[in-house]
């Protein structure tokens, strides 16, 4: 480069010396230099006219303008620049559309939105999944094309731990689970899968087990209504009868309690059970279940530590909630040995309103804490027979907690007691009505 920027001056010098000596020729030498410097101001310009000119349009022709000199080798290195930028541009295009492509083959819907949302590239899965159209969806927010208030506040939540799953909005019939990704600078790539094959099988599970149920109820009734009968009269029964109704009594009511528990749990989560967003007076509820747990505790003398805040009450069905506190509530009875200490606490702060339910009972192996809340589980399968359980309790109040929007949280140790609380989000939080806080 330093060898032809000097080959360029002495180019110019000789040029310029050249016009000098034809001017002193002519007996005018400085015209003669003059001359030169304009002739050589003009091509530079033309050149740099050129230079802007296909710099400004350089698709318009792939070859850079042809010159001598420095203008030359200067159009020659543009044009080799040109060319790698070219290069560089189709590799990344071909790779761009080999992702495109595998993304267009795969069965789910891909989408890429902006961090407001609005749509930039989707998928062919996505169109059919969702239904968007590409001439007239593109840019659009994707809030208003899946137009869902649970879809918008899980979009806004930006806490994508769990998928969501919604029916899709063009094709009401099928079911998507939607995988939320954040990257870039809050972009979102979204996943949709078709799960409406798994969703239907789940939903006919839970309606065989509550048609089930259901069906079982009645001849049960009979049974149980007879059964007691004969309980009433045991005293004119041969006594080898005696025992065997008896037991066969408790056995029916065991199962009427587990048919009442399956049907309430496949309402709970069916949704059968219509969520009544009233506003449920948690102080009231409590004491009365407190009542009654003191009922069921009897001769064992449990120490019941009631403190309820009073100010708020909570947002929700009132028979669920009663259901999941009473479970948890008769739970603490039922595990903790006779004199021993249940602790019921209702208290609301910044995050929400909690209810913690303690007792200083048998406790939990912590191994078993993860698998408390599923079916029929037993951290100890020995006891349920004395306990007379169904299993069902911390399902149905993990249920119900969902349906509230809330979590449970279990805390407990062998032979150290345990403690249930439930976290309820501010939104369910109501203040106690003005009247009832005067009262
Ligand atoms: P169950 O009808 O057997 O009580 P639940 O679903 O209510 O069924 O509870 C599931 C299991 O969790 C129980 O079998 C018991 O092992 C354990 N459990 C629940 N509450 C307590 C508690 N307060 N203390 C100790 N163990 C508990």
């Amino acid at each position: 480069m330093q060898h032809n920027w000097s080959k360029y001056l002495r180019w110019i010098i000789t040029f310029l010396v050249g016009c000098t000596l034809i001017g002193l020729f002519f007996g005018y030498p400085v015209y003669g230099l003059t001359v030169g410097l304009l002739i050589y101001l003009v091509w530079t310009l033309a050149q740099a006219k050129r230079a802007y000119l296909w710099l400004n349009n350089p698709s318009a022709n792939d070859e850079a303008p042809q010159s001598v000199g420095l203008w030359g080798d200067l159009f020659d290195a543009l044009h080799r620049l040109h060319q790698n930028h070219l290069k560089v541009r189709d590799r990344l295009m071909a790779r761009i559309n080999r992702v495109q492509e595998s993304t267009n083959a795969m069965h789910d819907g891909v989408i890429m939105t902006d961090s407001s949302g609005a749509m930039e590239w989707w998928n062919g899965s996505a169109e059919r999944l969702l239904g968007f159209r590409q001439s007239t969806d593109q840019g659009q927010f994707i809030q208003n094309l899946i137009r869902s208030p649970m879809f918008k506040a899980y979009f806004d939540a930006r806490d994508y731990r769990e998928p969501l799953e919604i029916n899709s909005p063009a094709k009401p019939h099928i079911r998507l689970q939607m995988q939320f990704s954040l990257f870039g600078e809050n972009d979102r790539l979204i996943v949709a899968k078709d799960v409406t094959r798994l969703y239907q099988l789940e939903q006919m599970r839970r309606d065989f087990v509550g048609n089930v149920s259901h069906e079982m109820r009645t001849p049960l009734t009979v049974i149980s209504g007879y059964l007691e009968t004969l309980v009433d009269h045991a005293s004119e029964l041969p006594p080898k009868w005696r025992r065997a109704i008896n037991t066969m009594s408790q056995q029916s009511s065991r199962m009427e309690a587990l048919i009442t528990d399956l049907i309430l749990l496949s309402k709970i989560e069916t949704g059968e059970q219509t969520l009544n967003d009233s506003i449920t007076d948690v102080n009231n509820m409590l004491r009365q279940i407190c009542h009654d747990a003191e009922a069921l505790s009897g001769d064992q003398r449990h120490d019941f530590q009631v403190s309820i805040g009073e100010r708020h009450w909570l947002k929700g069905d009132e028979g669920q909630l009663r259901s999941a506190f009473s479970n948890l509530i008769f739970n603490a009875v039922k595990y903790t040995p006779a004199g021993g200490t249940i602790s019921v606490n209702w208290h609301t702060d910044r995050d929400g309103g909690h209810l913690s339910v303690r007792d200083t009972g048998i406790g939990i192996d912590p191994v078993h804490i993860p698998r408390l809340t599923e079916r029929f589980y037993r951290a100890d399968p020995s006891r349920h027979q004395e306990t007379g359980g169904t299993g069902l309790g911390l399902a149905i109040v993990k249920h119900v907690l969902i349906n509230h929007d809330s979590k449970l949280d279990i805390k407990s140790h062998i032979g150290e007691g345990s403690e249930f609380i439930c976290h309820f989000p501010r939104e369910r939080l109501a203040e106690k009505p003005a009247q009832q806080q005067v009262g």
